[in-house]
């Protein structure tokens, strides 16, 4: 197919959900190209896999990050899938929404039709869930949801804890309600991975009306004076054109969409300028607006058996067994099991802070795992306020663009972690968890006060994979893309994937996503 009706440009989480509903239209045709391979082995399937396949930047992007001054200099690489499926296709699998107060406040900041009662029902369209169904979850649409298979018996540990500690338990954390813990759901079904490709793309493999590309990197948009009429990609190094005939929707994910945006001359002006791209429409904020999930590891050994003890070759060739006779076990697993979204401090409307519990220990010195149990607990500053940009690199695609993210800018980030961390000191105290535990890990020695703790904080801090926000949606000019995802300016286009957010959920960022793609399908439909 050289031209479509629709050209959706990336097939990540939103974009398979995006491309798989518009081409239920058998009048339209849909042409969806993606960077990655269309990757369907096992170790693609069984959840576990993303620890092979995360390493491998035939599945990762591994973008690189400027020095960040507020992690002492430090450069890392954010991750980021690159197969059908995108993060879907290799992430931990963790199911969440986040909660009422998210969407309702982006609502109120000017993007109407995005409060929480608006997204509920894609959400809802979207659920295919394993469990009963109930006014949250719902049950025949394609995204597999269902609970741990073989759940490590400390993730309801660390929940009991939770609660002994004086936080709430929350029974459907679904419904719109983050406020407390919760042993995770996960997208997945009878023990496989159940990725957006898994979802929308595979049940339409046989539809005439719908392409897959893959393996095409998507150079730029190409305009006819200021609408979008196809795009220029790059097929083993060669460009060649496609044609749309009614739209092109990016859907690259935060880092790829706004670089898209940028080499097709939207953006701001004089950085395109400088770049050498002509501009096609100055909007400034394009890039801008960068928010990721800052991270800190807390470990602590324990006396039940845990997943870096167990992922020796002799027991990694059992479970791998155990998963091909019966799809149970650790390869089930995915690597977060239970979560608990706190306030750093009770004057706090809504959670601060995420807990995210992880039956697992590393080891600081080896880079690698560790030979004795632990648990991991990642404390993570949920809805950040520190900000960062994409920038271009250079007009070419195949030149990754700038990361330039100052991960704990600002100081409510720094002071939900530290806040986190004094909670879950408290958790590891009462006694679901008390009874297990053996020693510290990381760190081995407890910082006495916060500034020992900020110092802690600001030498292991990460990322926690979820980049959203570098294509604002906002009612407001200096928004990116309008409420109904359109891009300001220019006619044809829209942006649909976590770029679009203008701040972050409370939540993993992978079904909100998909929620995104059949929103749009959806707005699509309606504009037509
Ligand atoms: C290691 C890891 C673990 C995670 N764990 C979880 C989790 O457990 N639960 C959860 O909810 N979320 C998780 N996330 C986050 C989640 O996966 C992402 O937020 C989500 O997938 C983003 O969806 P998206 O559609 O915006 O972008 P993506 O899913 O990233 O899709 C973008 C797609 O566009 C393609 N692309 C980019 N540039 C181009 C180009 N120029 N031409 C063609 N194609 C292009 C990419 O290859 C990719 O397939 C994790 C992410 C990572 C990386």
């Amino acid at each position: 197919m050289e031209t479509a009706d629709y050209i959706v440009v990336g097939g990540g989480s939103t974009g398979c959900a995006l491309a798989g509903r518009l081409s239920e239209d058998g009048t339209r045709s849909v042409l969806l190209m993606e960077a990655g391979q269309d990757a369907r082995k096992l170790v693609n399937r069984m959840p576990a896999g993303s620890f092979r396949l995360l390493p491998n930047p035939q599945f990762n992007w591994l973008y690189g990050t400027e020095a960040d001054p507020t992690i002492n200099g430090r450069t890392s690489y954010w991750m980021a899938g690159r197969a059908l499926g995108g993060g879907s296709a290799v992430n931990g699998g963790v199911y969440t929404r986040g909660g009422r107060h998210d969407y309702d406040g982006w609502a109120a900041a000017g993007c109407a039709g995005w409060a929480w009662d608006d997204v509920l029902p894609y959400f809802l369209r979207a659920e295919d869930y394993q469990g009963p169904v109930s006014p949250s979850h719902a049950r025949g649409g394609p995204l597999a949801v269902s609970s741990l298979r073989s759940p490590h018996r400390l993730a309801a540990a660390f929940v009991s804890a939770c609660r002994e500690a004086g936080f709430r338990e929350i029974p459907d954390y679904c419904s719109g309600d983050v406020d407390g813990a919760f042993v995770n759901l996960l997208t997945q079904k009878k023990g496989e991975r159940w990725s957006s490709a898994r979802a929308y793309i595979e049940p339409a493999d046989g539809r005439s009306n719908l392409s897959v590309l893959s393996g095409v990197t998507v150079d730029r948009v190409l305009f006819e004076g200021r609408r979008a009429v196809g795009v220029r990609v790059i097929v083993e190094g060669q460009p060649r054109e496609y044609r749309a005939n009614r739209e092109v929707i990016l859907s690259a994910g935060s880092i790829g969409s706004p670089a898209i945006l940028m080499r097709s001359g939207v953006g701001p002006g004089a950085h395109l300028q400088a770049m050498g791209v002509a501009v096609v429409q100055d909007a400034p904020q394009v890039g801008q607006n960068l928010q990721e999930h800052p991270s800190y590891p807390y470990s602590r050994f324990v006396d039940v058996p845990t997943y870096n003890v167990k992922a020796k070759p002799a027991s990694i060739m059992m479970e791998v067994a155990k998963y091909i006779l019966f799809r149970r076990g650790m390869m089930t697993a995915g690597p977060v099991q239970a979560i608990g979204f706190l306030r750093s401090r009770p004057d706090l409307a809504h959670p601060d802070i995420k807990l995210a519990f992880s039956p697992l220990a590393p080891d600081l010195a080896s880079q690698g795992l560790h030979e004795r149990s632990g648990v991991t607990v990642h404390v993570i500053a949920s809805s950040p306020k520190s900000r960062g940009e994409i920038r271009l690199r250079s007009p070419e695609a195949t030149d990754k663009p700038v990361i330039d993210h100052r991960l704990l800018e600002h100081p409510d980030d720094i002071g939900a972690i530290v806040g986190g961390i004094r909670h879950l000191e408290r958790i590891f105290a009462a006694p679901a968890l008390a009874r297990h535990v053996t020693g510290r890990n990381i760190p081995a020695e407890p910082p006495t006060d916060d500034a020992g703790w900020e110092a802690q904080v600001r030498l292991l801090a990460s990322t926690g994979y979820q980049p959203v926000g570098t294509c604002r949606m906002g009612s407001d000019a200096a928004s990116v893309v309008d409420p109904g995802l359109r891009v300001r300016g220019v006619e044809g286009l829209r942006v649909a994937d976590v770029s679009i957010m203008p701040t972050m959920p409370t939540a993993n960022t992978s079904a909100p996503g998909i929620m995104i793609g059949e929103k749009t399908a959806e707005m699509i439909r309606a504009d037509r």
